[in-house]
């Protein structure tokens, strides 16, 4: 029990000279320092307690051992939950890694509303209140050919807006083959719950045909919803009603037509090769009363949610309560008008999302082949370029797949997931694959800016497992 008494007193722990170093460094509070301390040694003494102590606790050693564990503890607390990241993967819209990329000009919007006072609801014209819905919305009906436009929180509630502001205690008429569920927490048929619609699900999973929507509608229909089917696609024997003629349909029996479309792109991706996923403006002609889309996927923007359509019914949604609930900060416009504005112009592809989509294979087969030649002589690793596919994600364009090269890294020492941790543990992190024992560094989704720390890192972890061994 000796052991107990050896436990330092926080008082003489904080006054250390290496705690004073890592205070001043971090500008950590000293409440922080203190509750720390007080949860290390608290933790050390119910080890001890249950007779848990390494052999190598002494009383003499107890308190280099607290002010140890409190200093990792310390710079473990100001490390950044929220930092960026090298993206390794391959996977454009990476959900998980912040989606899209804003380019540099929207990043720069963004600094210069946020450190000043803006306009973000103020009419310069007539010095009195304006309307944020104002903002972007000449931009959105440019490039889609809607007649209105309003911006929310993301597209989940836009989703959750449409349904509630025209559909509450009414039915929605949905195909059974669109009843997706996306990333894992947005399920269409849950939204609907939650916005107090009531769901008519029509067809069969593989199969709704015209006469399914038709036959469905009855008194209480308020909308017929086309969902798009971003995250999956179906081959086979299948049939599905084209927006045409769902549009065409709702219009005859006077109900609201509305197609969530995901992803959304303002260009014609088909036009490139990518993919036949159809342009929202062109969606917008075939004739859908209301459609939504994501901000953040293939428009390459911040979180957003864009609904657009019939003024009609644009405009109800600007009045409705939720309008506030759901709105989005300065931020986010500045951000969304610059992406736009690029839009607009033949600088399109300076939008991140859009360059790396865009990126041909063989730009990145020479950058794998830039950093093979510039890596210094390797010993534990081994490193080889092959041929690889990327993919858009976000839930996007689930059959599209982008030719593309990646860095294969082995290591004689380390097993693949070893490794990918060292990779994890840099600053700025990387994030690669492991796949068939090895580590992948898909060079699609990797900048050229970033070849000079990934050479730096491999050169690293190599030398420090050769030191090691
Ligand atoms: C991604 C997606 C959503 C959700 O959009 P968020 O912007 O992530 O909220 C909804 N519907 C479809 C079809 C999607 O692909």
């Amino acid at each position: 029990m000796n052991l107990l008494r050896a436990i330092p007193a926080i008082n003489r722990l904080i006054h250390d000279k290496r705690i004073q170093e890592t205070i001043n460094r971090y500008h950590i509070p000293m409440m922080t320092v203190k509750d720390v301390f007080r949860r290390v040694t608290d933790e050390m003494r119910d080890v001890i307690l249950r007779d848990e102590a390494p052999s190598n606790w002494t009383v003499d050693t107890m308190f280099d051992e607290t002010i140890q564990r409190g200093l990792h503890e310390l710079v473990d607390e100001q490390r950044q939950r929220l930092q960026p990241v090298i993206n390794g993967t391959g996977t454009v819209i990476h959900t998980n890694l912040g989606r899209s990329k804003l380019a540099h000009s929207a990043v720069e919007r963004v600094r210069m509303v946020t450190d000043s006072y803006s306009t973000l609801e103020y009419d310069l014209t007539y010095g009195a209140r304006g309307s944020r819905h104002d903002l972007v919305e000449e931009r959105i009906k440019a490039l889609t050919g809607a007649e209105a436009a309003i911006v929310v929180n993301n597209n989940a509630a836009a989703v959750y807006m449409v349904l509630s502001a025209f559909a509450k205690g009414y039915e929605v008429i949905v195909s059974r083959g669109e009843l997706i569920e996306i990333g894992g927490s947005f399920r269409v048929s849950r939204i609907m719950e939650e916005s107090g619609a009531k769901l008519r699900e029509v067809g069969t999973t593989n199969k709704t045909h015209a006469s399914d929507y038709e036959s469905a509608i009855q008194d209480d229909t308020a909308m017929i919803m086309k969902v798009h089917t971003s995250n999956f696609t179906m081959q086979g024997f299948t049939a599905s009603v084209d927006r045409e003629t769902v549009s065409q349909l709702a219009k005859t029996q006077s109900v609201i037509s509305y197609e969530d479309l995901g992803s959304g792109s303002l260009i014609d991706l088909s036009q490139y090769g990518i993919s036949q996923e159809p342009s929202v403006n062109q969606v917008i002609h075939s004739g859908v009363d209301i459609v939504s889309f994501s901000v953040d996927k293939l428009l390459g923007g911040p979180q957003a949610g864009i609904i657009a359509g019939k003024k009609k019914y644009i405009d109800q949604l600007k009045r409705h309560q939720l309008a506030r609930v759901l709105r989005v900060d300065k931020m986010t416009y500045a951000a969304l008008d610059e992406t736009l504005r690029l839009m607009q112009t033949d600088e399109w592809h300076q939008i991140p999302t859009l360059h790396t989509i865009f990126k041909d294979e063989f730009t990145i087969e020479e950058a794998v082949n830039t950093v093979i030649t510039k890596l210094p002589h390797l010993i534990d690793l081994s490193v080889a370029i092959e041929k690889t596919n990327s993919q858009v994600g976000g839930g996007t364009l689930p059959d599209v797949t982008l030719p593309s090269y990646s860095l294969a890294v082995q290591s004689h020492s380390l097993s693949s997931e070893r490794l990918a941790e060292r990779l994890r543990k840099n600053t700025p992190a990387i994030i690669a694959r492991v796949e068939n024992d090895t580590v992948w560094l898909d060079f699609r989704t990797i900048d050229d800016h970033e070849h000079a720390m990934i050479i730096d890192v491999l050169a690293d972890i190599d030398q420090s497992i050769n030191f090691t061994s």
